[in-house]
């Protein structure tokens, strides 16, 4: 980089810190240390306006466009439920697996003590094929911890192939429906997204899908025709993992560039990239985990905000997602477990190192790593992974990232 660009990069640096300082965000911005969990917004507090409502599909529901992912220990921390309610977040997401039972225990423990609040939530959960195909049990289990009868959406947790969606499937979730435990049925994915909306879109059956889509992802032509496709078959679309991996490069000229933009506009950047999923209008809520007041407060005021994107903003967030592309899985999955002939499952194994770096939940990760093939640990530091990095579409790392993984999982 020439001098006198650097300098100006520098000085860039200089004013924008200064700004942030005057907007109390100083702690925040000056460290390179904190992930996105940890930065304080620039829209903070009590959100001043009403929280958006959107239609969920066909269903005829309207949900809150922010729903609270209850991906941690619910149990101790109730008021979280509380604020949601009192701040309009009435779609609460959560699943077996989460925080060991926790998450679901947490949840009912409030419904217990708080029956008459039932009605007025959207409550979702999960169970994983990967854990055992008894659902029924399963679920009448999920309902005892979530003190309830019934949830108002089911998704079968995390699959990668439309082909996981059977017909034996869809007769257990016509039975559940008739029995009244569940009103809604779809899935959650995070892996090969395209190709299971593509599917789904063609099963009339499937009422909602919970997926993984971001500014990183949205603007990709076969992502926004599998939108799409699904939005007009009438299925009520979450957004999840809507960070994109969160500040992959901290101190990035553009990304400080970015951030003090979007800081003049009076939010921050974690808050921007949440306000360009919500700029899509087929997506009817953000699933965003919130283990703390600081998030719930930001994301909340995010999503009453009124401020609209203009173009020089998404040209931003795009030449952002360009520039850190190589350091982003996108959860194709298909590329890089050909080339493993499916020994390892690569694309998971970096959802963990994301839980890790961007999360800073090394639990999470860990917890995520312990229900992936036995086999995974013993192979991450022995397997030739050359081939799926020929394979890879964003040329990630993924020797080096399989063995980053191997040290802190296996
Ligand atoms: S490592 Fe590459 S090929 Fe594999 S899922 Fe991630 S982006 Fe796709």
């Amino acid at each position: 980089m020439p001098v006198e660009e650097k300098k100006n990069d520098t000085g860039n640096r200089r004013d924008f810190l200064k700004k942030a300082a005057a907007m109390g965000l100083g702690a925040a911005v000056g460290s390179t240390g904190l992930g996105w969990p940890g930065r304080a917004s620039a829209r903070t507090g009590t959100p001043s306006g009403l929280m958006p409502r959107r239609p969920f599909g066909r269903s005829g529901i309207t949900v809150s466009a922010l729903s609270l992912g209850g991906m941690f220990d619910i149990l101790n921390n109730r008021l979280m439920l509380a604020k949601a309610l009192e701040w309009g977040i009435n779609y609460w997401d959560t699943a077996e697996m989460y925080g060991s039972g926790r998450s679901e225990e947490g949840m009912g423990r409030w419904f217990a003590r708080n029956p008459h609040t039932r009605k007025q939530v959207f409550l979702v959960s999960k169970l994983s094929l990967g854990r055992g195909a008894d659902f029924t049990n399963r679920l009448e289990a999920s309902l005892k911890r979530l003190h309830t009868d019934y949830l108002d959406l089911f998704f079968v947790h995390g699959i990668s192939s439309i082909h996981e969606m059977t017909p034996h499937l869809k007769s257990w979730a016509d039975a559940m429906k008739k029995a009244g435990k569940l009103r809604f049925f779809g899935f959650s994915t995070h892996s090969n997204m395209e190709e299971c909306l593509e599917g789904a879109a063609r099963l009339p059956w499937i009422d909602g899908i919970m997926f993984t889509y971001n500014y990183r992802l949205m603007n990709e032509p076969r992502m926004k025709a599998a939108v799409d496709a699904c939005y007009r078959a009438g299925i009520g679309l979450t957004a999840m993992k809507t960070q994109g991996g969160g500040p992959v490069k901290r101190d990035s000229d553009t990304e400080i560039h970015m951030a003090g933009r979007f800081m003049e506009k009076g939010f921050t950047d974690y808050q921007a990239k949440l306000m360009a999923v919500w700029e899509d209008k087929r997506i009817a809520s953000i699933c965003s985990q919130m283990p703390n007041l600081t998030i719930l407060g930001a994301n909340a005021a995010a999503a009453v905000d009124q401020t609209r994107f203009s173009a020089s903003d998404r040209a931003l967030l795009s030449r952002y997602a360009r520039e850190t592309c190589s350091d982003y899985c996108a959860g194709c999955g298909r590329f890089c477990l050909q080339a493993t002939d499916h020994k390892v499952p690569v694309n998971d194994v970096m959802r963990c190192l994301m839980y890790t770096h961007s999360y800073q939940d090394l639990m999470l990760a860990r917890s995520t790593f312990q229900t992936l093939p036995k086999q995974t640990g013993a192979l991450l530091d022995r397997m030739d992974f050359r081939e799926a990095e020929r394979s890879c579409p964003r040329n990630l790392p993924i020797g080096r990232m399989m063995r980053e993984a191997g040290k802190l999982f296996a």
